[in-house]
C-alpha cells in the first residue's frame, strides 16, 4: 500500500515507518521537525543520540535497498499538505504529527494554544485533504487513552451503549481528558467522526496508551537508526523516564500518592497496531476506535519494578514521592476494554523483567547525555 506516515522522525513514527517499509508497504514520511526545535527550546534532548532524518533514510535504503521518501512541512500548510497528497496517493495516511505532552501544553496560554492550534487544525487539514485529493484514503490517527480521563465505570472502545427513560441509543463514549493537550486529541476525534459521517471518510482513531521502550526489529539494524528517547519532565513518559533516572543515580520522582493508573504498551507494540490497522481498513463512513495498550499499572507499581531491576543491576535506586504537579484523581477504579485490536491478530510484548533488563541497559549505554536539571517536574496544572 501507498501509505504515509506524519510525525514519521518522532518517537512513535520512525519505527512506525519502518516497520511498514520492512512490510512492503511504499512508505512517505511528512515531518516539520518540531519535536527537534522543542528540544532546543526546552534545553533537552534524547538519551539517545538520533542521527538527521536525512540520514535515517538513507542508511535504511542502504540497508534494505527500500526507499522512504521524506516531505518537510507543517500539516498546518494546507498548500503543503495537498501537494503531499497530489505527489503521494495515500490508500492510508498515519497520523502522528502532532504536540504530545501535557506538560508543554500547561506551560501558559502560548503553550496551550500552540498545541490546539497545531493539532487541531492540523489534524482538520488533513480531513479536507482527503476529502479534496483521496477520498478513498484510510486515516489513522493517533489518538489517546487519556481522552476519556478515569470514569468509575468501564472505558468502552469509543462508544457505549446509553439507556435513557426507556429508550436505547450507542453513542460516543464520554471524555474527561485532564489537560489541553489531551483535550486536543478529543476534539480531533469529534472532528473525525463528523467527518466521516458527512463525507463517508473511512477512520481509525487508535487511543493508545503511553508507550515504553524504544528498539523493535527495525530501529536495532543500525545504530543510525536508532529511536529518540525522552526523558525530562516536560517530554519524558512515566516508565521510560523512571528507566533513565535509575540509570543515573537519581531518584524515581513518583507524583503524588502514585495510585494513578494508566494504560501502557510496548513500542514494538504500536508499530504492529498500525499495520494491523492499515491492512485491514474501517469501511467508507466508519469511524473506527480501538483502544490500543496492552497492559494497565499503577505509576507506584512501576517504579517499583524498575527498583527491583535497578537494585539488581548494583544500582542505588530508591523512590521519591513529590507534590503532584497535575490536577488529577490519584485514587480512582480504571478498568479498559482492548479487544479490537487483539481480534485483528496484535499479539502483546508484556512488560517483563527481561525487558525492563534491556531497556534500561541501552539508556544506562548513554546516560553521559542526561542534562540531570531537566530530569524534575518544572511545570504545574495551577
Ligand atoms: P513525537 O513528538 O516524538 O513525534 C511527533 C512528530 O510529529 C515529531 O517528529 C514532530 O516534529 C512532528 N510534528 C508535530 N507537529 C507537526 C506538524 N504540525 N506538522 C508536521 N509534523 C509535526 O511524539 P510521539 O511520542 O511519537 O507521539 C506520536 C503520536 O502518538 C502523537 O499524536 C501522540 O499524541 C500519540 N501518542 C503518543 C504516546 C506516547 O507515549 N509517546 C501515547 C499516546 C498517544
Amino acid at each position: 500500500m501507498r501509505i504515509v506516515v506524519a510525525g514519521g522522525d518522532g518517537f512513535c513514527g520512525w519505527p512506525t515507518a519502518l516497520h511498514l517499509s520492512n512490510q512492503g508497504h511504499e512508505v512517505t514520511i511528512v515531518d516539520n521537525l518540531s519535536r527537534r526545535k522543542w528540544d532546543e527550546e526546552l534545553h533537552s534532548n534524547s538519551v539517545t543520540p538520533i542521527a538527521s532524518l536525512e540520514d535515517r533514510v538513507e542508511k535504511w535504503k542502504e540497508l534494505t535497498g527500500n526507499e522512504i521518501k521524506t516531505f518537510i512541512g507543517d500539516l498546518n500548510h494546507y498548500d503543503f499538505l495537498r501537494e503531499v497528497f497530489r505527489q503521494t496517493e495515500p490508500e492510508a495516511f498515519v497520523h502522528f504529527a502532532e504536540q504530545r505532552s501535557a506538560p508543554y501544553s500547561m506551560i501558559d496560554r502560548e503553550h496551550a494554544v500552540f498545541t490546539q492550534q497545531n493539532n487541531v487544525i492540523g489534524n482538520l487539514n488533513v480531513l479536507y485533504a482527503i476529502k479534496e485529493l483521496a477520498p478513498d484514503c484510510h486515516l489513522i490517527k493517533l489518538g489517546t487513552m487519556g481522552e476519556y480521563g478515569a470514569p468509575n465505570i468501564d472505558i468502552e472502545e469509543g462508544y457505549i451503549e446509553i439507556e435513557h427513560n426507556g429508550r436505547k441509543d450507542v453513542l460516543p463514549y464520554p471524555k474527561q481528558p485532564g489537560s489541553f493537550y489531551h483535550l486536543s486529541k478529543v476534539h480531533d476525534s469529534h472532528n473525525i467522526m463528523f467527518a466521516c459521517k458527512i463525507w463517508g471518510i473511512r477512520a481509525t482513531d487508535l487511543n493508545q496508551g503511553i508507550v515504553y521502550g524504544l528498539h523493535t526489529n527495525e530501529t536495532k539494524m543500525d545504530p543510525m537508526l536508532v529511536n529518540r528517547v525522552d526523558y525530562d519532565g516536560v517530554f519524558g513518559t512515566a516508565l521510560n523516564r523512571f528507566l533513565i533516572q535509575a540509570a543515573t543515580g537519581h531518584d524515581l520522582t513518583v507524583y503524588g500518592s502514585g495510585k494513578q493508573t494508566r494504560s501502557f504498551l510496548n513500542i514494538e507494540d504500536t508499530v504492529r497496531c498500525v499495520q494491523i490497522a492499515a491492512e485491514n481498513p474501517a469501511d467508507k463512513g466508519e469511524f473506527r476506535v480501538f483502544n490500543q495498550f496492552t497492559e494497565y499499572f499503577s505509576v507506584l507499581e512501576l517504579a517499583e519494578k524498575v527498583k527491583k531491576i535497578a537494585q539488581e543491576k548494583g544500582l542505588d535506586t530508591e523512590l521519591a514521592y513529590l507534590e503532584n504537579p497535575r490536577i488529577e484523581p490519584e485514587d480512582h477504579y480504571y478498568h479498559a476494554v482492548n479487544t479490537g485490536l487483539r481480534e485483528l491478530g496484535l499479539e502483546p510484548h508484556l512488560l517483563t523483567d527481561e525487558v525492563l533488563h534491556d531497556i534500561l541497559q541501552t539508556v544506562i549505554e548513554h546516560k553521559d547525555r542526561v542534562i540531570k536539571e531537566n530530569v524534575l517536574p518544572s511545570i504545574t496544572w495551577k
